[in-house]
Formats: C-alpha cells, sequence, structure tokens
C-alpha cells in the first residue's frame, strides 16, 4: 500500500500574533482530487504553501509522497508543483520565456515539446511573445497553470484555480483538470471559494475555519450530512452558523 500523497501532523503556523494554522491532521490519498474551503482568512493559502515549501511551519510536520517536506524538500520538489494567484510570475519575461525558464528550472528534458504542447492546450499561443505582466488576470492564471504542469506532477496545488477566469475559460480548465488528473493518475489539492467546482471536480472535501478542519467528507457525504441539495447551501450553512456562534460568543 503507498502512503498518501500529503500526511500532515499537528501542523501549525503563526505570524507573530495571528495563529493562521493550528495543529492540523489530515491525509490526502493519492490519485484524488481534494478540496479546501472556509472563508477568507480560514488558512488555506498558509496550509498549501506550507505543503509546497513556500512557508516554513512553526511547528508540526508535512510528510509530501513519503518525504518529510521540511528536511528533504528537494527530494519531492521534481514531483510536486503549485499554481496561486498570489504569486506572480517574472513580469518582463514573456510568456514564452517564462515557461523556457522554469522549464530548464525543472530539467525537463523535451523542453521545447513539452512547453509548446501546453502553450498550445492552454490557448496561450496567442500570447507567447508578450511579457507576462502584461496579460489580463485570467490570462495569467492560465499561464501560471501551464507553468504548473511542466514537469508532470504527481502533486499538484492549486489555489483557486480559477480566480478571475469568465465561465467559459473557468469551465474548460475544471475539464483540462479532471482529464490531466484521470490520465495521469495526480494528486490535487487545491483552494477554492467556488462550490459549483468544488462539487464537479473534487472527491473529497475538508472546510477549514480559523485555522482547523471543522468538516471533512465527499461533496454527497456533506450534502447528505447536512439535508441539502448543494455544496453551495452546505457552505452557507456553515458559515452562516459560525457566525451566529460569534454573534453570541
Ligand atoms: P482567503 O480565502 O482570503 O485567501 P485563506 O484561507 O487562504 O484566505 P490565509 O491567507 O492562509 O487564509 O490566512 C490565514 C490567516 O493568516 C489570516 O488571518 C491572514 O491575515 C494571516 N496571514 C497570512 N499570511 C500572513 C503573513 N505573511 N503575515 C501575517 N499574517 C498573515
Amino acid at each position: 500500500m503507498l502512503e498518501p500523497a500529503i500526511r500532515v501532523t499537528r501542523l501549525t503556523k503563526r505570524y507573530k500574533t495571528v495563529l493562521a494554522v493550528s495543529a492540523l491532521d489530515f491525509e490526502v490519498a493519492r490519485g484524488s482530487v481534494t478540496a479546501l474551503l472556509g472563508g477568507n482568512g480560514a488558512g488555506k493559502t498558509t496550509t498549501l504553501s506550507m505543503i509546497m515549501g513556500l512557508v516554513l511551519p512553526t511547528s508540526g510536520t508535512i510528510e509530501v509522497l513519503g518525504q518529510d517536506m521540511v528536511r528533504h524538500r528537494y527530494r519531492v520538489l521534481p514531483r510536486m508543483n503549485f499554481s496561486s494567484p498570489y504569486v506572480e510570475l517574472p513580469r518582463s519575461l514573456t510568456v514564452k520565456e517564462n515557461l523556457a525558464v522554469f522549464g530548464r528550472l525543472y530539467g525537463i528534458p523535451d523542453r521545447a515539446e513539452t512547453c509548446a504542447r501546453l502553450a498550445e492546450e492552454l490557448d496561450l499561443v496567442r500570447f507567447l511573445k508578450r511579457p507576462t505582466g502584461s496579460l489580463s488576470a485570467g490570462e495569467k492564471t492560465r499561464v501560471m497553470l501551464a507553468k504548473s504542469l511542466l514537469n508532470q506532477p504527481e502533486l499538484l496545488l492549486l489555489d483557486e484555480p480559477t480566480a478571475s477566469l469568465d465561465p467559459d475559460s473557468a469551465d474548460w480548465i475544471r475539464r483540462y483538470l479532471q482529464n490531466y488528473t484521470r490520465q495521469s493518475g495526480a494528486t490535487v489539492l487545491m483552494a477554492s471559494h467556488n462550490m459549483f467546482e468544488v462539487e464537479r471536480i473534487c472527491d473529497d472535501v475538508m472546510v477549514m475555519r480559523e485555522g482547523k478542519i471543522e468538516h471533512r467528507g465527499t461533496p454527497a457525504e456533506l450534502i447528505r450530512q447536512f439535508g441539502r441539495d448543494t455544496l453551495e447551501e452546505v457552505y452557507l450553512d456553515i458559515h452562516r452558523r459560525d457566525g451566529d456562534l460569534r454573534a453570541a460568543q
């Protein structure tokens, strides 16, 4: 039996006075598409950033694909990647240059072919010669996604993968991600505010609040548990109940 793609134990991150992530324990199964939900400031981006090795935990452990992420991140970084609207690619480089630079950084053997294929698949061909900083937010999201797929990652961490995309592009990206995971068997952990997206492409959902996971299950399990019709309604139930609890304190 393979170890899980991700295993975090007592994972905690404190930024001075803010406890962003508080003693999290969870596993993400290989080949699953798991969503991390929660209101603004719940700790989703901080959790993803620690798993990627971009932010150091205050305490706790993170294992990715069987490796300790704090001690041996360089063993596992080539097998994973991430895409986030909060991390910018070098703005003055053209899209083509950015893909080439990251391709070289990742040491992909057939770099030119891979960059050309991803540019084609993610509809970037007409932007290849444009400075990345001059693209619209939605266009940048697609470039970032292409960057994150250059090394054919076994683990893909996505922060709001369809942020700023128009409905048609968002739908197209969701289908692309579904195909990618089906064909490659890759694991995806994604933060999202889009419940329709989560219901459609995720098979496991974790709901965070104040740095902790409060609910977990498949979209269908959560919908059944809350007696609702959609994940959007479940999310609003949780969020409003939390608001009422806070108001009563
Ligand atoms: P959103 O949905 O708004 O993106 P999130 O769930 O991703 O929110 P995080 O960005 O992880 O939340 O933030 C969790 C908490 O940590 C918030 O209270 C935030 O203000 C705080 N925080 C995040 N990064 C920093 C930082 N670099 N310095 C100080 N506090 C931070």
